[in-house]
């Protein structure tokens, strides 16, 4: 009952947005959207607010330089040039990074500094800049999450109320992926290390540390294997993905069924 009032409420807030059909060169699908690019550079920036709120964000010059700079040759790649990109490092020793719509990542501190190279972080901004170009999020929203767009956009128009019914554990929610999502930024962020000319044999090297963590340590809010479950299977996907060995057919196959592919 709940539920069903607040996707209405959803729906007559969609309503005045408008529909379009648009092919996704990320995705290489045609998909409809009913939350365009303008509407979802928005919702991102009520988010970043929320996050730069929340989150401690390092001040650390030579780390941020760093990063931007690897930040900027993934994002120089990638398939959505409408929008404006921006990069920040939490700082937490915390093994994580997160993409919100519109353009901005969040990678903390303590992720970084279990990384070997920039080859690695460039896997993992492939990956964060891999969701935001696939519109993984919006995509959501535009689904059974109509309420959040609805509690993120009066968030955007200054409502102080709703401002702090934004919680994390609402954070978390708008954050988890979907193993399909996985995949599908796993894929995308190869191409644009490809393109950027990284290593790409790096991001299941980063899995496997994510993985090892994974193991050792009991899955908190916002922990990585939380956000972006399924380290896994992604690492065997990764691993053909990279070598060429994942046909178009194998991926149709990992797309359309819960079972993984034997
Ligand atoms: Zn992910």
């Amino acid at each position: 009952m709940k539920k069903n009032k607040a996707i209405i409420l959803g729906c007559l807030f969609l309503s005045g947005i408008g529909c379009s059909s648009e092919y996704n060169l990320a995705t290489n699908q045609q998909e409809t959207l009913l939350i365009g690019t303008e509407k979802e550079m928005k919702i991102g920036e009520a988010v970043a607010r929320q996050f730069d709120d929340h989150f401690t964000i390092s001040d650390d010059a030579a780390l941020n330089e760093r990063v931007k700079k690897v930040f900027d040759r993934i994002v120089a790649v990638c398939d959505r040039q409408e929008l404006v990109y921006t990069v920040k490092v939490i700082d937490e020793d915390k093994m994580n990074a997160v993409s919100l719509p519109g353009g901005y990542v969040y990678i903390y501190k303590g992720l970084i500094d279990k990384l070997d190279n920039d080859d690695q972080l460039a896997s993992v901004i492939g990956h964060e800049v891999g969701h935001i170009a696939a519109r993984h999020a919006i995509k959501r929203l535009q689904g059974s999450y109509g309420y959040m767009v609805l509690q993120v956009l009066a968030v955007g128009s200054g409502n102080a109320n709703v401002a702090q019914g934004v919680q994390t554990a609402y954070l978390s929610m708008f954050l988890a992926h979907s193993r399909e999502d996985e995949y599908e930024a796993d894929r995308i962020g190869i191409k644009y290390m490809k393109e950027a000319g990284y290593d790409v044999k790096e991001l299941t090297n980063v899995l496997k540390k994510l993985k090892a963590q994974e193991d050792k340590e009991p899955s908190r809010e916002l922990s990585y294997w939380r956000t972006h479950p399924h380290l896994s299977e992604r690492i065997s996907y990764s691993n053909k993905e990279i070598s060429g060995e994942l046909h178009f057919k194998d991926y149709l196959n990992i797309m359309g069924n819960d079972e993984p592919v034997r």
